[in-house]
Parts: C-alpha cells; structure tokens; sequence
C-alpha cells in the first residue's frame, strides 16, 4: 500500500497552472509531448479577456458572455470566473508573463468580437500563448516540487467502485500503470477529429475519451467551434488567421471579387459562427473564398500582424499583394468533461480544467479570449479542491493491457462531412453508422471513433439550431431545449446501437 500523488494529464496552460498553484505538494505532470509541445496555449494569438480596463466591470463582461452563450451558459459559474479575471492576470504576471502594456505602464487592452469593451490582455503582439507558456515553464522548471514526464500519454483511467485508481499510461520505455486516488485531466481540445483544424494535430479529446470510458458525464459535445478564416494551405493543422485582421478592415471576397457577405447584419464582423457558416456555404457552392487587407492595410500588414505574414508567406502567399485563402476550421470546443464549481466530475478523484472541462461558461459559443481565462482561472480552482481531498491509500493495480496508439485519421472525414458547421438528423445517423464499427473494432480509431459517436448521437439529439450548433432540418431556436445536455459513454452506445438499426429505427 502507497500514498499516491496527484497525477496531472496534460501540459498546456491548464495542466501547468495546476501543478503550479499545487506547490509544495509533489505531483507528476504527464505530458504527450515533450514540454511546451502540442498544447493549443502556445499557438494563442489573440490574448486572455479581463475587465481591467477603467470603464469595464465583471457585469458588463458577463453580459457579453451571455451573449455570445445563446441562452446556455452557466451565468453563476460565468459570473465566478469573469469576476475572477483581474486576479488570474496578476497570478500570471506573478509567475512571470510579460503582458505588454502601454506607455504609463498599465495593460494594453485589446479588443475582439462581440466584446463591448477593450479587455483583451495580450503579449508579444500576437504571440501571447508563446509568452504565456513561456514564463510557465520556467516557473515550472523552477519548482522542486513538480515531476514532470514527457512523451508521456494516458491510455486510460483506472476506475473502481466510481472511484479514481490509477493512470495507465504509453511512456518513453513502455507501459506504467501509475497507482492514483486524484487525477486532473488538462488535455485540451478536440479540433483533430475534424479534416480542417487550428488546433494541435494530436489534439482530438483524448482526454473526454479517458474520462468517458472512466464513466464521467460529459457536456454540451454538439458545441463546437469553428474559426472562419484558417488559411488554406493544405497543411495540417492550419495556421489561423485572426479576426483582428477583418477588425482592421479586411473584407471577405470570392474568386470574382465579390464580396459574397457584404448584406449579412455586421457584414465580415458579424457573429463568428455566421461568419463560419456564410463562407462554408459559399465554398460548398463551389467558389474560392479570401480574406482581402490589401485595401485595409497594404504595406501595414506585415508590422501590424507579424506571425500571420510569416505563416502566408511560408504558403507562398504574401499579404500584401494577394488576397489569402481562407476556409473554417474547427477551433474550439465548448463542450467537455461536465463538472462543478471546483472542477470535480462525476467521477470521484477525477477532476478537469481548461478546454478538457465544461464548466458553463461558453454556453453554445464561446466569446473569443474566454478560453484562457477559464483555464488559467478554473486551475487554481481545481488545484485548491485537490489539496483540501486528503489521499486515499491506493491498492497496487493488476496489469493491464495497453490500448494501441490512437489514430483519429479515418475518422475525421466522417465528423467534418456529417457533424461539422451545418448539419442535419441525415448526415448525424450516417455518421453514428460509419463510427460505430470503427469503435466497436478495438483498434487504433477507436477511442476517437467513440469520442465522434458520442459527439454525432449528442448532435442528432439537440433538434434546433443555437450558437455553434446548426441543423439545417431544425433551423430555429426551441425553449424546451434551452438546457445544457450531459451524456454518458454506456447511454450514447446504446442509443447509437438503436440508431444504426435501420429496422429499429423504422419500428
Ligand atoms: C491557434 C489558436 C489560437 C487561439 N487563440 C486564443 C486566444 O487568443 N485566446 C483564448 O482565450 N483562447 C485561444 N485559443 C484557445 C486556447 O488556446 C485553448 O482553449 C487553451 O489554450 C486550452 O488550454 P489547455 O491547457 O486546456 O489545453 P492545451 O494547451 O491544448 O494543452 C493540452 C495538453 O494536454 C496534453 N495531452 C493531451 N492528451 C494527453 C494524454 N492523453 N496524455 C498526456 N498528455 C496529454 C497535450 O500534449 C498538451 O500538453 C486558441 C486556440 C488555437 C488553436
């Protein structure tokens, strides 16, 4: 018998803020990649909203969240967390973040979509997810008490009685089932289930995956977003191309020149999911679609958007004297692990942050630069709560065998066909009957296969369209389902087992 750890899954912003905020108790982060790799945090361009500016308050910033959330967020766990924006920018600042700030020395704020004010922090211009991890890792290299190990992947959690015992996790040398009583799962998003993506490559759900199998509920899976302006480099993932370009004047036009949104209500700056969805169907009627600064900004762009232009011109594009192709691209994902205020699932010692977790705050759409702030904030939430739960004596663990390495390849054509910015009950069946062998099969496209099933069965369910969510057969808002909906591995097999019956279905 041992005292276990608490064992951290993933080091991105939230993993780090964990181990972090955890300090002087020992615990192990796992990290797939080596440190400061494949975490969505270090490709953050935009920055981390806060009311911190002199005529911005925590109302006005719920206020804007709620909005953009259409009717679902959490507003007391909203209200919580934005509340708390002030401080998690000066316990980031403590640990070292460089923001960059105006000549009188306090923050420059920037401003973004749909946000009423200027309260976007950010620093390195663009590069605010590079300083961020930056100064964390550092902080983190400097703290004795934190065990990090990299290229370290969990496969699965193991759980008995509801209760967390233990990781099993593909290391460097092999197998290690890693005895655990508390586990924090910080594993980003899920962008890599899908073709077009802004997110890591290997960044596809595993932890929801994890947590699923575990027995975990999860949350609002329908709820994902997409970026309207990837470039399309046809590379994997694609660079993204910030809306503070379109905010600095550039218009949206197709291979003719028209510019096709130019009647839509705030034309290029609309809504993002609008946005998202008018050039979706604009390439889905076969035409090219750009993103066009030459007006706006000509010879500007490459000092005013430095990262962008070295990203265009790495596609052979230069900005400055050509349109850039633009396509969306899945870049966030609202839904996760469902948990509570402290961060707690419905799994006891499993708790989740950062995208990992859905905690309430983005409703059906996230307001842009939230993210971080829900990561860096719900981490020190979480890392509290594990504190104050005493450890369990863990059992050693029998063997287990270890899953293959996941491969989400083939499933990601079936999610961005059928589950993608515009869907309908059609296309989500045929995606639930084109998973459900891949899942059932065992091998390396099974856990995404499943994580998908769950996505497309918790797609087909929600009949209306809201926020992020666009069914083409339930085009309106309804009120009987403005509720966030959880769902459960075994509950989404069983309804997918129905669902992929035609005989069933018909009866
Ligand atoms: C291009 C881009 C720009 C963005 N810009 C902004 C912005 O300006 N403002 C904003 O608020 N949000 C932005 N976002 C969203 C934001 O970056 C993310 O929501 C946030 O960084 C997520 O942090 P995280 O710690 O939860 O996950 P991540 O930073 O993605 O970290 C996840 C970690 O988990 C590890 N991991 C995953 N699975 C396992 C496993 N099974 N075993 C071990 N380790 C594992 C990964 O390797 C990684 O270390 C942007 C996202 C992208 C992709």
């Amino acid at each position: 018998m041992q005292h276990d750890r608490p064992i951290i899954i993933g080091a991105g912003l939230a993993g780090l803020m964990t181990a972090l905020h955890l300090a002087p108790m020992p615990v192990l982060v796992l990290a797939r990649a080596p440190l400061g790799d494949g975490a969505a945090s270090a490709w953050a361009q935009g920055g981390v909203a806060a009311c911190v500016g002199a005529d911005d308050d925590p109302a006005r910033h719920l206020d804007d969240t709620l909005a953009a959330g259409d009717g679902l967020c959490d507003a007391a766990v909203a209200a919580r967390i934005l509340q708390a924006g002030p401080d998690s920018i000066a316990t980031l600042a403590r640990h070292g973040v460089e923001f960059d700030r105006a000549a009188d020395g306090r923050l420059a704020l920037g401003l973004e979509a749909a946000h009423s004010r200027r309260r976007i922090v950010h620093a390195g211009g663009d590069g605010t997810g590079a300083e961020i991890m930056r100064a964390l890792i550092a902080a983190v290299q400097r703290a004795p008490s934190i065990t990090v190990l990299e290229q370290a992947e969990a496969r699965r959690l193991v759980v008995e009685d509801n209760r967390i015992r233990g990781v099993l996790v593909a290391a460097p040398h092999g197998a290690l089932l890693l005895p655990a009583s508390r586990v924090v799962l910080a594993s980003g998003g899920i962008g890599g289930l899908f073709l077009h993506t802004t997110n890591p490559p290997q960044s596809w759900g595993q932890g929801l995956l994890l947590a699923a199998r575990a027995g975990a509920a999860l949350a609002d899976l329908e709820f994902v977003q997409f970026h309207p302006t990837a470039l399309a480099a046809g590379t994997d993932p694609l660079p993204l191309v910030s809306e503070a370009v379109r905010g600095e004047g550039a218009i949206l036009i197709d291979e003719t020149g028209t510019r096709f949104l130019a009647d839509q209500p705030g034309a290029e700056l609309g809504p993002r999911d609008v946005v998202a969805r008018g050039i979706f169907a604009h390439l889905a009627a076969g035409h090219q679609v750009f993103l066009d600064a030459r007006p706006a900004l000509g010879e500007r762009f490459g000092k005013r958007f430095p990262a962008i232009t070295a990203a265009c011109l790495a596609a052979g594009i230069d900005p400055v004297m050509q349109p850039i192709p633009v396509v969306p691209a899945a870049h966030y994902h609202m839904g996760g692990v469902a948990v509570d205020a402290a961060g707690r699932s419905s799994v006891a010692g499993l708790w989740a942050c950062g995208e990992t977790a859905s905690t309430g705050l983005h409703g059906a759409n996230r307001l842009a630069s939230n993210s971080l702030l829900e990561a860096a904030t719900c981490a020190c939430w979480v890392a509290e709560d594990v504190a104050a739960t005493p450890p369990v004596r863990v059992r050693p663990l029998a063997d287990r065998r270890l899953p293959p390495a996941p491969d989400p390849v083939p499933v990601r054509p079936i999610l961005s066909r059928h589950a993608g910015l515009l869907r309908d009950g059609d296309g989500l069946l045929a995606a639930i009957r084109a998973l459900a062998p891949l899942a059932a099969a065992g091998g390396p496209a099974a856990d995404p296969a499943t994580l998908g099933l769950m996505l497309a069965v918790a797609a087909l369910r929600r009949e209306e369209s809201r926020g992020a969510h666009a069914r083409t057969d339930f085009p309106a808002r309804r009120a009987d389902f403005s509720t966030r909906l959880t769902l459960y591995l075994t509950d989404a097999t069983a309804a997918a087992a129905r669902l992929a019956d035609p005989i069933v279905r018909r009866a």
